[in-house]
């Protein structure tokens, strides 16, 4: 955990970042992927999972430590720096269709059919544990703390942390946050049950995808346990990608930064209390982040997002 001075000034009480973008597959992923394979019997023929792209790097990396196979299936919207750090760790890479729920379905048959595990990446009971270790390091640190933003897509991450922080601290607020382009666990926390939407091109790629239309853990704690989900447009991650990087110094993926986000739009006005928030990973398009941070237009499929120079 480390303090932001600049966002500490903008909310008017200590800020804190959770730097899980230094982890050694580059995001907090390998918590819950390690955690999964860990507790699997010796005898599997393999492992599998779908994935935006760092579940699939920490299956890979915790399968090569148990000397198992891993098959990572994604969909065609995992940017390649992703593809290129899951086969640089020896697992084998199938891009299957153009949806996180094509990814889940061609994962689901190789399990069927070859007698593979597969580990969801967020509503799975290990992982969500794995994940949930952040809240306990958090409030190791700073017992005193008064909310914590999460970056929330499938919400295992947010389901761990919430269930973790709020063991030690009833009071604490844990709030989840995602790009209003395609927010899966937003739309079906308000609906009452899982619904799908349609998944677009993000600046926050590794927040995209649906939360299973079976659901059966993750869903039902987010929306137990968190006190409330907020939605950030792409500007609004855009102009938070350039404050951590020229005000914190920090390289990290849209992903990292709704919190900040949410802060920084006055969407999120914190009650009293340290805040922290979760700096998830860091395996970016490096292309893409220099256009961002140089203030060049982006294209994400078919939404042009204008540039804008940061003013230092
Ligand atoms: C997976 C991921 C998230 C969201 O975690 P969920 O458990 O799916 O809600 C956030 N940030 C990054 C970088 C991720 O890889």
């Amino acid at each position: 955990m480390v303090p932001s001075p600049f966002m500490s000034a903008q909310c008017g009480a200590d800020f804190y970042l959770k730097l899980e973008n230094m982890q050694p597959i580059g995001a907090f992923k390998l918590r819950g992927a390690y955690n999964a394979v860990a507790a699997l019997p010796d005898d599997v023929a393999g492992v599998t999972c779908c994935s935006t792209g760092n579940h699939g790097r920490g299956v890979a990396y915790a399968a090569r430590q148990r000397g198992l196979r891993a098959v990572i299936c994604m969909s065609n919207l995992v940017p390649q720096a992703k593809i290129d750090g899951i086969r640089a760790l020896g697992a084998e890479v199938r891009i299957c269709g153009t949806s996180q729920d094509d990814a889940l379905r061609a994962s689901q048959d190789l399990a069927a059919d070859q007698g593979f595990v597969e580990i969801s990446p967020f509503d799975d009971p290990h992982v969500i544990a794995g994940q949930g270790t952040i809240g306990l390091e958090m409030l190791e640190r700073l017992p005193d703390m008064g909310s914590i933003l999460v970056p929330l897509s499938g919400g295992g991450l947010a389901a761990g942390v919430a269930l973790a922080a709020k063991t030690i601290n009833p009071d604490i607020r844990v709030v989840g946050i995602s790009m209003d382009r395609g927010a899966a666990m937003y739309h079906s926390i308000r609906a009452g049950h899982p619904v799908e939407v349609e998944e677009v091109a993000s600046l926050a790629d590794s927040l995209g995808g649906g939360i299973g239309l079976q659901n059966q853990l993750s869903f039902p704690m987010c929306r137990d346990l968190l006190d409330d989900t907020i939605l950030v447009t792409e500007e609004e991650i855009r102009d938070a990608l350039q404050v951590l990087y020229f005000q914190d110094r920090i390289i990290a993926e849209g992903a990292c930064v709704v919190g900040m986000a949410a802060i920084l739009s006055g969407k999120y006005m914190p009650p009293s209390g340290p805040i922290g928030t979760i700096i998830t990973g860091r395996n970016l398009d490096m292309d893409l982040f220099q256009r961002v941070i140089s203030g060049q237009d982006v294209r994400l499929g078919d939404y042009l997002l204008k540039g804008k120079r940061y003013d230092q």
